[in-house]
């Protein structure tokens, strides 16, 4: 499946492939899930050299490691075809800098950050694409909202006129067994379900990585976050 000798673009294309295989079985049409590659740790050139295979949206975990890598030349070179995902946990104090460099920011988890976002947007006249990120299972590590403080960090970010709220993200537990993963991901897609009948406009659900994204599309993403089958395990 995935060997040291596959190529770049031939990595994609499997990638894609499975995508394709996982929404048709779930009767849902391929286009409808977006692929996000995930380029934490993997130099500017590959990200280019995938750009130019086609790829059109990439994620990063941290600010400051995706602020080198977008305004490098390399990455410049390509800017005007690709969008950019905040994928990792979000600080307040680097809002600012998030709200300049993303396209959307899928780790969006209390009315502070909330806040503090739309206040950088409002100040160079965007509106930002966000999601909020739930937290399903009880770790004491992860980030996100707790699903019982969804319903008011949705009327805040309703508030907000600088914030375009698109859909909810989450990141599971880790398992060895991706089926382990599918009842987070159908939790999620119930959530989403359930605010978007109280007229919260919702669409997206932002969840699945390398392991686990075709159980993911099959329970309703629409934006899968995929890093080491697309380049590689990360040093
Ligand atoms: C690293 C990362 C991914 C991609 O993980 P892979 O297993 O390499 O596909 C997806 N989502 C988040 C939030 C990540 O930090």
């Amino acid at each position: 499946m995935l060997t040291g000798m596959d190529s770049l673009s031939e990595r994609i294309s499997a990638v894609r492939k499975r995508i394709v295989h996982a929404a048709m079985r779930a009767g849902r049409q391929p286009q409808d899930v977006m692929l996000i590659a995930v380029t934490k740790t993997v130099p500017v050139a590959r990200i280019r050299e995938a750009a130019e295979c086609g790829l059109r949206a990439f994620g990063e975990n941290r600010v400051q490691e995706a602020q080198k890598k977008i305004m490098s030349d390399e990455v410049s070179a390509v800017s005007e075809e690709i969008e950019w995902h905040l994928i990792g946990h979000l600080q307040r104090n680097k809002a600012k800098h998030a709200v300049g460099l993303f396209d959307c920011i899928h780790s969006l988890d209390s009315a502070g950050l909330a806040e503090e976002i739309n206040r950088h947007a409002e100040k160079i006249g965007k509106v930002q694409d966000v999601l909020i990120e739930v937290k399903l299972s009880h770790e004491k590590t992860k980030h996100g909202v707790p699903s019982e403080e969804l319903p008011e960090l949705l009327r805040v970010v309703r508030d907000l006129a600088n914030l375009n709220l698109r859909g909810l993200m989450t990141i599971p537990p880790f398992f060895e067994d991706p089926e382990a993963a599918r009842p987070y991901f159908r939790e999620l897609r119930e959530l989403r379900d359930g605010y978007r009948g109280k007229g919260f406009a919702l669409r997206e659900l932002s969840m699945g990585m390398s392991d686990d994204f075709e159980a993911a599309i099959e329970e309703g993403a629409t934006m899968v976050r995929v890093g080491t089958a697309i380049f590689g395990t990360r040093s």
